[in-house]
């Protein structure tokens, strides 16, 4: 049993200035320092620091790790060219070994950076098996908890796609409308059953004019009308929607992960959050696998939207908070766990940052402390999954850190096979 004690606490609820946490898998007894009796626990030192629940990624893409400073020929005219010149290059590329060791990588990474929960969106030509060695990889051997999807597209055998959901995820992958030929979508709606879906959803508008012009209709409309949009089922981006496609997403008890750095990146527009939460939509934040943390998408979410709207109140904290806990009521939901608060009976997943406020803190302002003093570099010394202490002093155990140091060859391996077919190809 662990005791964090001397610490400063915030939950997104629930604040103590000088405080301590008891817990093994399960947080046991909060309270204040003075309330503190040692019963022979392994006491952590929380001084000059603050204790925060773990942190979840509603949307990120594992297979990308090893994309980090690749060079290959790259001149996108448009989204669809992003995705044929460098993702579909590098995924049509991973073998076994390349997923297991970005499992490694991208969960040392999470890890050390508070994640402690991840929503992933896998793709690649080994499709039988992926889910699995992703499992082994970022949930056995790194510790976190995951939840892990094939983007069923017609760019692979749609078979084998569906049998990989179907025999290993608890959500059905799609990629999106626009790599997705009704015959696939009619083949997925006879095996789904009430599954929710993971389906990027107009991301770009090249989404919504493939849709237009050879179904007639718009991409919501169109999983609407298969049959796809089961309750809790995550739509990635959803920047080109209209109102109408809204209602039908909030009608059916689905979520929206919003990505911004990605879209950003990819030049593809923002969301309009105004208008989801006017129509009631449940948003979320992922990383779209732009980094391994999730605090800069925080800070990257708040900064847009304000740019967004030329307003400084169209998104304050209070909406950027929602979206965040949206996090932890979505896996909660979803994955039968209890995260997101630190109080007795919710699950021990937790962190401890060093963190010396150089002005006042309460409870009214420690969301913008962290949002405005540790966002931009969130380092946690110690980080828990389930009471299992898999970050010490900033370290994971010396097997990990040996392994991730072996990466690099198995990324330069991949990288060869990608150039090799770049520019011979
Ligand atoms: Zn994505």
């Amino acid at each position: 049993m662990f005791a964090l004690t001397n610490v400063r606490i915030f939950d997104l609820q629930n604040y103590y200035d000088n405080g301590y946490i008891i817990f093994n898998e399960k947080i046991k007894e909060v309270g204040d320092m003075a309330g503190f009796r040692d019963n022979g626990y392994e006491i952590i030192d929380g001084t000059g620091h603050l204790a925060m629940p773990s942190l979840t990624v509603a949307h990120t893409h594992i297979y990308s790790t090893f994309a980090r400073g690749m060079v290959i020929p790259f001149n996108p005219a448009n989204f669809q060219e992003i995705l044929e010149q460098l993702w579909w290059k590098m995924d049509s590329h991973l073998t076994g070994e390349d997923i297991y060791m970005s499992g490694i990588v991208s969960g040392v990474d999470y890890a050390k950076n508070g994640v402690t929960t991840v929503i992933d969106h896998h793709a690649g030509k080994k499709i039988k098996g992926s889910l699995t060695l992703l499992k082994k990889a970022v949930c056995e051997k790194v510790g976190l908890r995951g939840s892990f999807c094939f983007e069923t597209s017609d760019r692979f055998d749609v078979d084998a796609c569906i049998s990989e959901n179907n025999n290993s995820a608890d959500i059905f992958g799609l990629h999106a409308s626009m790599t997705l030929s009704d015959d696939t979508l009619i083949k997925v709606k006879d095996s789904l059953g009430d599954k929710p879906v993971h389906i990027h959803a107009a991301e770009s508008w090249m989404d919504q004019e493939n849709c237009l012009s050879y179904h007639g209709e718009r991409v919501i409309e169109r999983l609407d009308r298969h049959g796809l949009l089961n309750k809790n089922s995550i739509l990635a981006h959803c920047i080109h929607i209209n109102e109408d496609e809204a209602e039908i997403i909030e009608k059916n008890g689905c979520w929206v992960a919003l990505n911004i750095q990605s879209n950003m990146n990819n030049a593809v527009g923002l969301p309009d959050y105004k208008m989801l939460k006017e129509k009631g939509i449940k948003c979320l934040i992922g990383n779209d696998g732009m980094s391994m943390g999730i605090t800069g998408e925080w800070m990257s979410l708040y900064l847009a939207m304000k740019h967004r709207y030329l307003s400084h109140t169209a998104f304050d904290m209070s909406d950027l908070l929602t979206v965040i806990d949206n996090n932890n009521k979505y896996v909660n939901e979803t994955m039968d766990i209890s995260i997101g608060r630190i109080k007795p009976g919710y699950d021990a997943d937790l962190l401890s940052i060093e963190y010396e406020p150089p002005t006042p803190i309460g409870k009214d302002n420690a969301f913008g402390h962290i949002l405005f003093g540790l966002s931009r570099a969130f380092t946690p010394e110690h980080v828990w999954c389930k009471g299992k202490h898999i970050v010490r002093h900033y370290h994971v155990s010396d097997e990990l850190e040996k392994k991730y140091k072996e990466a690099k060859k198995t990324a330069e391996k991949l990288w060869e096979r990608i150039k090799s077919d770049s520019y011979n190809g």
